[in-house]
């Protein structure tokens, strides 16, 4: 038996990646995350210097600076921000990959340049059978991955844990020794780790509010269509917040908007929490009873009531001295306040089969409990 000719199917193996790439672009248009242009335009100038594409493997680099530079540009795309396109903001990330070439270009022969990367910093025996570039790689690639891990931790992407992945797999390419294809295919998955981000970024930002970090309404309707036949639903209000509002201002409100979310984000029981809009919030609780889930709505409303809010006092000091020397005085005087809750809940049954019926009875029942003296639960 013999192996499969796959010759036919070279030219189009060895275009793969630029076809994924291309993909990768338009979607980030589409869906305006601008900064994955970059990661992607590093990625095929990646591709193109492996030498595995025609007439471009005259680039000859210093395969250890190019490795390091690569790192180093991975890590400064991670701290990149979605913005527009063209104008200054693009301009400076083009130049940075400019810069990557030209560097590269102008000091593939450098002796200097050859000796700080050959530098032995770690303590090592007389007789390593280690490549002299070993030691600065290892330490960049450690840096590069800890600084990503880092930037993923605090601010949680899918992008920015592929650009992780990305790095891991640059890392591993350059201390492993692989064949032709698979190296293609390494890139291949690249450009489909980079759709999969984009494609999850967007919907994470879609269904998902901004201020509160909770689901958002379109979340709610979205799994409300997998909902079966029972079903507890509860509607929940902050009381009087437009007078909090017009007394402390709105950005006290919306601290205390994601204070409440927090709040409303811990019910136990099996809830799952939505912002339904605005000051509006929403519980469901899948399979069960009212009955079942008064206790978990009870037990949210009264952490809410017995919370001492601390709120940042708007009145800071203008003068930056006079701001020093009163910050402790002002830790005591920043004020404590406090925000209640209204509950209206229904249940899936009788004559109440669908979703927004359910959520209307809830929502008159809130209605009833603003009615009955606030801070209470109606069903
Ligand atoms: P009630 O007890 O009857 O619910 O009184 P209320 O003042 O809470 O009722 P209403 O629905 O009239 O007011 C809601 C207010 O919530 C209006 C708006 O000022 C405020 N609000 C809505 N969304 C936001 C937001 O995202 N941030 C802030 N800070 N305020 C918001
Ligand atoms: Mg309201
Ligand atoms: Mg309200």
């Amino acid at each position: 038996m013999g192996v499969a000719d796959l010759t036919p199917w070279q030219d189009i193996i060895l275009q793969t990646p630029f076809l994924l790439f291309t993909a990768t672009v338009i979607l980030a248009l589409r869906f305006n995350q601008t900064r994955v242009i970059y990661i992607v335009l590093f990625l095929a100038l990646a591709w193109a210097s492996t030498g595995k594409v025609e007439n471009i493997d005259y680039f000859s680099f210093h395969p250890s600076l190019f490795f390091i530079s690569q790192l180093l540009v991975l890590m400064a795309f991670s701290f990149d921000q979605n913005k527009v396109v063209w104008g200054r903001h693009g301009l400076l990330r083009i130049l940075i990959l400019f810069a990557l070439l030209a560097i590269n270009y102008r000091f593939n022969q450098s002796i200097t340049v050859n000796e700080w990367l050959s530098a032995q910093v770690l303590p090592t025996g007389s007789e390593s059978k280690l490549s002299p570039y070993f030691q600065i790689e290892f330490i960049v690639s450690a840096l590069c991955l800890f600084t990503l891990a880092i930037r993923q931790v605090l601010k949680p992407s899918q992008l920015n844990a592929s650009i992780w992945a990305l790095a891991f797999g640059v890392i591993v390419m350059n201390f492993g020794d692989f064949t032709y294809h698979t190296i293609i295919l390494s890139y291949c998955l690249f450009g489909v780790l980079i759709i999969h981000a984009v494609l999850t970024d967007s919907y994470q930002m879609a269904f998902s509010d901004e201020l509160t970090g909770l689901s958002a309404r379109r979340a709610l309707l979205q799994s409300s269509i997998s909902l079966g036949k029972k079903y507890t639903v509860a509607m929940m209000d902050v009381d009087h917040f437009k007078k909090f509002n017009d007394t402390y201002g709105h950005d006290v409100g919306d601290q205390v908007l994601r204070l409440v979310a927090s709040k409303i984000n811990g019910v136990k029981g099996g809830g799952k929490a939505y912002r339904y809009g605005g000051e509006e919030f929403t519980i469901v609780f899948p399979n069960k009873s009212v009955a079942y889930a008064i206790p978990f709505l009870e037990q949210v409303r009264e952490e809410i009531a017995n919370y001492q809010m601390a709120i940042r006092s708007d009145d800071r000091p203008e003068d930056k001295k006079q701001g020093k020397s009163d910050r402790k005085k002002s830790k005591a005087a920043s004020k404590f306040v406090n925000v209640t809750i209204s509950i209206g809940v229904a249940e899936r049954e009788g004559n109440l089969k669908e979703f927004d019926q359910v959520l209307k009875q809830a929502d008159e029942a809130l209605y009833r409990a603003k009615q009955a003296g606030r801070n209470c639960l109606a069903e």
